[in-house]
This record gives structure tokens, C-alpha cells and sequence, in this order.
């Protein structure tokens, strides 16, 4: 008997790996990054497979995330880039995660953590060319630079990479692009001056990669757009969605014409309808901001939402689909039967599609194929 679940989630290994490869063909070498659950797609899972297509890097925020890859028996080069000198260095290095220093605080920690330990880990250099996030300022890369560069000479570590992230890179004539990567061109030049030579020179993520050429370097980083969806507005690079999110009909019914949908009664019927009820709301990552808003597809037939997203339901409108219950509702998928996007959904809530996957949970089962 086959479980009953809310919704499931498909993951088109098979389109994975045309992303990949299309990244992979952009002339750099490829990090794929697969922090936050993989972008809601499965963490463990997608790096496997992105292994067995051959990528050489993978990247995570978090050191736990990167602790997670070694556990799973991942045994590649894995950078890492959200941590300070107070995190706790000793598990990473001993799992041999390449990791990132924003300051000479933080590089020292990690010198001393490696020193008890007796290793020499690989240490990258982050530079904050404009983003104001992580990373040292310039007035502080000198000290940096020259820091590392001693503890490299003393055999403590090995300096492996000097990096940054562009604020502005989904915008791509956006002048602060190019303001950004003639200060990482200058970092890199003092970071040389002080005696290092960085293998890895990065500033790409995904829309730099695709669209910014001059910005690619010798490694990009891409999350998004490994996933089959696009960093750019209104432009897709012949990338394919990965995730397919369906579910079922719970039950159909009538909605009579003067009668209301849902908490707040936001939607009223102006002639008689079929209503269609999916077992999914924001308990699983369904945006409320979505409500009356986006669309299904049942039988063929867009279907829009009626009324509130409630935590474990929503209503659609099945009218002109001739559904039943227990029909499939698919949520978003590639795109190329007629069905939403990802991206169509992001629209609608008024956020970007990086949030409409990484948020999904509660419920949902994945499943994965090819
Ligand atoms: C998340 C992240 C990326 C990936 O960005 P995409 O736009 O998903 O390609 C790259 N670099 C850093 C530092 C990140 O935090």
C-alpha cells in the first residue's frame, strides 16, 4: 500500500546534472553550493549527485553543514564561510573542511586550534568588496594577508583561496558589479604583494557566473542556478528546474455564487464554482503572501488559489479542470507543460524563488529520481 502523504517533492536528478554541466562549461571551475538543505532540495542527496557528475567543490555556510557532508561519507573538497573566532574550529579541520577567515581574530583562532591539533589545514581569505557582509574591510586586508602569509611560511596553514560576493549581481549592468570587481582585482594584487599565492580566486555566485563573464575567475559559485532556477528576472539560460512540487485533492466541492473562501472571507464567488482543497499550507513552506494569488495545475488547467493560505490547506479554483478528489495538483514545476514555476510563485508572494524552495518542509516527502 502506498503511504499517504501531503505532497511530495520530486527531485530530477537527470536536470541536476544538465545544470551542472552547463555551469560547468562557463570555463571556470565549479562549486556547487548546497547549504540550507541544498535549497530546500535535500543537502546530502543533491551533493552525492553532484559529486558523481564530477564537481570538484562544494560549498556550505555553516561548519556543522560542512560536518554533515563528511558523515554522509562525502570525502571532496568542501569550502566553508559562516563562522568567527569563537566557532569551533577544531571539528572542521579534523574533517579536513576547508575553511574561511574574515579576520585576523578569526584566522589566529583557526592557527592555534591547528597547532593543538598538529594540522595544517587549507584556510581562503574572504575580502568585503561591497557587499557589507562577511569578510575583512579594506583597511584591514593588509593585516590579514600578511598575518596568513606568516602563519603559511611557519607550515601552520595553507592559504588555498581569496575570495568575495557581489551585492548587486543579479542586476548585472549594475555599476557597483564592476566597482566590486576592480577592488577584488586590487585585493588580490596585496594579497600577492604579501608573499601569497591564493590557488582559488573567487567572486561569482550564480548570476555573476551566468551573465557577468569578467567576474568568473578560476571558480564560481553557484547555488540557484544548480538547481534549474534562475538568479535573473526574465531570463533563463536554458537552465531546468529541478523540483517538482505536487499533491493531491483532498476533496472538491461547491462554492455557491455571494459565498466566501477561507479565514477573513478575502475571496467571494461571483457566479457558482468547484472548489478543490490541497492538504498544504505555510505549516509546510506554502507562503501565506501567495493567497488569491498563485496557481496549481489540475488536469492540464491552471487553477488559482481562492481565499487564505491556512497552515495545513489551501483552496483553488478546479471550475474549468473537471476535477475529483484525489486528482494531482502539481504546485510548481519545470514549467514546460503548462504547469507554474517556482519562479511564478515567487512573483506572487512577492519574494524570490530562492525562498519559495528553501522554505519547504513541514510535510512534504522527497522523492528522487534519475
Ligand atoms: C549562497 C551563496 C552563494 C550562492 O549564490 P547563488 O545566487 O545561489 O548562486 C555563493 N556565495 C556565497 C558566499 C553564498 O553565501
Amino acid at each position: 500500500m502506498p503511504v499517504m502523504t501531503a505532497a511530495v517533492a520530486q527531485i530530477d536528478l537527470a536536470a541536476y546534472r544538465r545544470n551542472l554541466a552547463l555551469l560547468s562549461s562557463l570555463g571556470s571551475e565549479l562549486l556547487v553550493v548546497v547549504k540550507a538543505n541544498g535549497y530546500g532540495h535535500g543537502m546530502v542527496p543533491m551533493a552525492a549527485a553532484a559529486r558523481q557528475a564530477g564537481v570538484r567543490w562544494l560549498g556550505v555556510a555553516q561548519l556543522d553543514e560542512a560536518l554533515a557532508l563528511r558523515a554522509a561519507g562525502d570525502t571532496g573538497s568542501i569550502l566553508c564561510w559562516l563562522t568567527n573566532e569563537n566557532s569551533d574550529f577544531a571539528a572542521g579541520i579534523t574533517a579536513d573542511v576547508e575553511l574561511t577567515a574574515y579576520s585576523v581574530a578569526e584566522l589566529a583562532q583557526i592557527v592555534s586550534t591547528a597547532q593543538k591539533l598538529q594540522r595544517q589545514p587549507a584556510v581562503q581569505l574572504k575580502f568585503d568588496s561591497g557587499l557589507s557582509r562577511g569578510g575583512a574591510r579594506n583597511e584591514d586586508w593588509l593585516e590579514l594577508v600578511t598575518q596568513a602569509n606568516k602563519a603559511e611560511r611557519a607550515k601552520l596553514i595553507k592559504v588555498t583561496g581569496v575570495w568575495s560576493h557581489l551585492a548587486c549581481a543579479d542586476e548585472p549592468e549594475h555599476p557597483e558589479n564592476f566597482s566590486q570587481e576592480a577592488k577584488f582585482r586590487q585585493a588580490l594584487q596585496v594579497a600577492t604583494n604579501a608573499g601569497l599565492q591564493p590557488k582559488w580566486q573567487h567572486l561569482a555566485n550564480s548570476a555573476a557566473a551566468l551573465a557577468l563573464p569578467s567576474a568568473r575567475f578560476n571558480l564560481l559559485r553557484c547555488g540557484i542556478a544548480s538547481y534549474g532556477l534562475s538568479p535573473i528576472i526574465d531570463q533563463n539560460f536554458d537552465l531546468t528546474p529541478v523540483m517538482t512540487l505536487k499533491s493531491r485533492l483532498l476533496l472538491t466541492k461547491k462554492l455557491a455564487s455571494g459565498e466566501s473562501v477561507s479565514y477573513g472571507h478575502h475571496f467571494t464567488a461571483d457566479r457558482e464554482m468547484q472548489l478543490g482543497l490541497v492538504p498544504l499550507g505555510y505549516g509546510d513552506g506554502i507562503l501565506r503572501s501567495t493567497s488569491n494569488l498563485a496557481e496549481v495545475q489540475v488536469n492540464g488547467v491552471r487553477c488559482r488559489i481562492l481565499g487564505r493560505v491556512c497552515m495545513d490547506q489551501f483552496l483553488v479554483d478546479v471550475t474549468a479542470a473537471n476535477a475529483k478528489t484525489g486528482d494531482e495538483v502539481i504546485l510548481f514545476g519545470p514549467g514546460k507543460s503548462g504547469e507554474p514555476t517556482a519562479t511564478d510563485w515567487a512573483m506572487h508572494g512577492g519574494t524570490i524563488n530562492y525562498e519559495i524552495v528553501t522554505q519547504l518542509g513541514g510535510r512534504i516527502t522527497w522523492e528522487y529520481h534519475g
